[in-house]
């Protein structure tokens, strides 16, 4: 079916009896499930049970690579994690950049699955088709970048190099929100992948190989890729001049930027200034950061060059910037660079990090805590030494940090009362956009299959904020736009291209022939959207397997609270309004009213034939 594109080769690891094997994938399951994420959730359905818990040593990853990983063509550098994640403790896919992807499937695999628990802290190296193990006590403890480092160390140089994933101290410490670090700067941010892998004590991986994948016309992918390159040039000029940070400034002026842990969504520009793009740019940038074959370089590396927070270095993107900035109060770059850092050398995700510090600056705020219940320290709002000390307190569950470490889920479990303060879906928490500015944003983040993300969900910032076609502030409409986003994200994210870049192949809601035939030599694109549709389904009835109902598609109370200033003053998203959009949601996908798949969507979508499911 394919002549390119595929190799159609999986590698299983299990750690427990240091076995591994080679298994083939099926051309029609690529056919269905095209690849990464769709690949990863067709194989959880079958592999990994509802009962299984995310620490468990039944629970498996897999890290999948989509058709257009590792190719000749611009950014094609994303792969999937799957498994059960600790953050929500349910199904969990995620998505990262850099050259790990790439190279695994130049040793020769699409797909790479772990299973078992190792005897000891180890590495895992994989050369072509030979898998060796590390073991050494001296793993643990290392920040994500000093594990790479001793682990490159202990491998010969190779030509191209390897590839490493790393995890950090908090990943040890079960940090519920820990992260996979991809080679030196990229990472699997969100959901706990790193508290899994450290249960299976695995700290870091490497792997090489030198094949190039193989394609169906290499002439015209040479052809595609200069001309992608031409059309990024000018279509992503700016995110090549101020990276994802360039949104701080209008997210706020728009109205949604979450301040002071959401308690309101706008400040004034003053005081939210210094953490503007421009800012970033000017002041603190040092280098561009560019993902494998990528020409956009859209990673803004800043350093702290004096003041408090002198030499620290990090990338800060949209996300932690409103995070660790606005919603902690914090107006100084220098600050939330810092707080990137220590995020990064702990292991931890910014956003849900970022969301945690501020929820805990607000119960300071209201006299819930006092610095008694935190080991002395006090943690307001707006105090960057304060937010660095918090950071390091959840790695090492210190102080509160022993609860806020257990992620939202936890939290909700020890503290029921705090649940209010913690602004999250299924557990995880909102990204840096307060959907009271944006409704379609509110029904993404209550039905986004891995819990509140702006990605997954459907990324409606351009259709509600930036176009002129819908009225933000409307709930009618906004259930076929999410779906419609999150179907074409779905696929997207099987490809193994960064969506920075899609328009430049024009992977859009009608997506033309050309990249993927001259990739795999079939025309994929009268079917893209459909497999988009496929995964969101089989996704979304992973999750009814796990427990999910409608009640599950929820806002967090402070939705339900008027905006108090900025432009969005007095919006809110009621629960009749969810509702309102929930119902038009479900009509759409062919949901019934609880918001399982109905038989005739499954059947239609030919998820009907997976037994685990029905
Ligand atoms: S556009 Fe940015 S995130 Fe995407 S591949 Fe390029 S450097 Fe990486």
């Amino acid at each position: 079916m394919f002549s390119g594109g595929y190799l159609g080769r999986l590698l299983r690891i299990n750690l427990t009896t240091r076995q591994y094997s080679i298994e083939t994938i099926p051309d029609e399951k690529l056919r269905l499930f095209l690849g990464a994420r769709g690949l990863g959730a067709e194989w959880y359905a079958r592999e990994v049970s509802p009962q299984v818990k995310p620490l468990d040593p039944e629970n498996k990853m897999a890290f999948f690579v989509g058709p257009m990983t590792g190719t000749p063509l611009v950014s094609t550098t994303k792969f999937e994690l799957t498994t059960k994640g600790l953050e929500t403790g349910r199904y969990l896919c995620s998505n990262s950049s850099g050259n790990f992807g790439p190279r695994l499937r130049e040793a020769g695999f699409d797909g790479l699955i772990l299973e078992g628990v190792s005897k000891c802290w180890t590495a895992l190296v994989i050369e072509k088709e030979d898998v060796k193990f590390l073991d050494d006590d001296g793993w643990q403890g290392l920040e994500p970048m000093e594990a790479r480092a001793r682990l490159l160390g202990q491998l010969p140089d190779r030509k191209p190099k390897w590839a490493t994933m790393s995890i950090g101290p908090a990943a040890e410490n079960r940090v519920a929100f820990s992260s996979i670090f991809v080679d030196d700067g990229r990472a699997f941010g969100r959901g706990g992948g790193g508290a899994v892998l450290a249960s299976k004590k695995v700290k870091a991986m490497a792997v090489w190989g030198d094949v190039p994948v193989p394609l169906a016309d290499a002439a015209m992918c040479k052809e595609i890729a200069k001309n992608a390159n031409i059309d990024l040039k000018t279509s992503r000029a700016k995110h090549r001049e101020l990276g994802t940070a360039q949104l701080v400034e209008p997210i706020n002026a728009l109205g949604c930027m979450p301040t002071r842990n959401f308690q309101t969504s706008w400040e004034l520009p003053e005081k939210v200034q210094g953490v503007y793009g421009q800012t970033l740019h000017d002041q603190y940038h040092v280098r561009n950061y560019a993902c494998y074959r990528c020409s956009v370089a859209c990673g803004q590396m800043g350093e702290v060059k004096e003041g408090p927070f002198a030499g620290a270095k990090a990338r800060p993107e949209f996300e932690s910037i409103g995070l660790l900035g606005p919603s902690c109060g914090i107006n100084d770059m220098g600050a939330v660079i810092a707080a990137n850092e220590l995020c990064d050398q702990l292991g931890m995700d910014t956003i849900t990090a970022g969301n945690l510090v501020a929820m805990t600056m607000e119960l300071f705020e209201r006299g819930l805590v006092s610095a008694q219940d935190n080991d002395g320290l006090e943690v307001r709002f707006g105090d960057g030494q304060a937010l660095l000390e918090m950071l390091r307190f959840i790695a090492q569950r210190r102080g509160l940090g022993a609860i806020i470490a257990d992620g939202a889920r936890g939290i909700i479990q020890a503290r029921p009362e705090w649940g209010k303060y913690i602004l999250q879906s299924k557990f995880m928490t909102f990204a840096a956009y307060d959907p009271r500015g944006f409704h379609g944003m509110g029904l993404a983040y209550a039905t986004s299959v891995r819990g509140a993300c702006h990605n997954v969900g459907g990324y409606t910032v351009s259709e509600e904020l930036m176009g002129k076609k819908y009225d933000r502030y409307a709930v009618e409409g906004k259930g076929q736009l999410v779906k419609t986003l999150q179907d074409n994200r779905a696929y997207i994210d099987s490809l193994g291209l960064c969506t920075v870049v899609r328009g430049a192949y024009k992977f859009s809601t009608a997506p033309t022939p050309e990249t993927m035939l001259a990739i795999t030599g079939y025309n994929f694109a009268p079917e893209l959207m459909t497999i988009g549709e496929r995964i969101s389904n089989l996704e979304r009835q992973i999750m009814v397997r796990e427990g999910i109902t409608r009640q599950d598609d929820a806002l967090p109370p402070r939705m339900s609270e008027a905006v108090t200033n900025g432009p969005a003053e007095g919006h809110f998203i009621s629960n009749q309004m969810l509702d309102v959009m929930l119902d038009e949601y479900y009509a759409v996908r062919g949901w019934d009213a609880q918001g399982h798949p109905r038989p005739e969507t499954l059947e239609k979508l030919g998820l009907a034939e997976i037994p685990a499911l029905v």
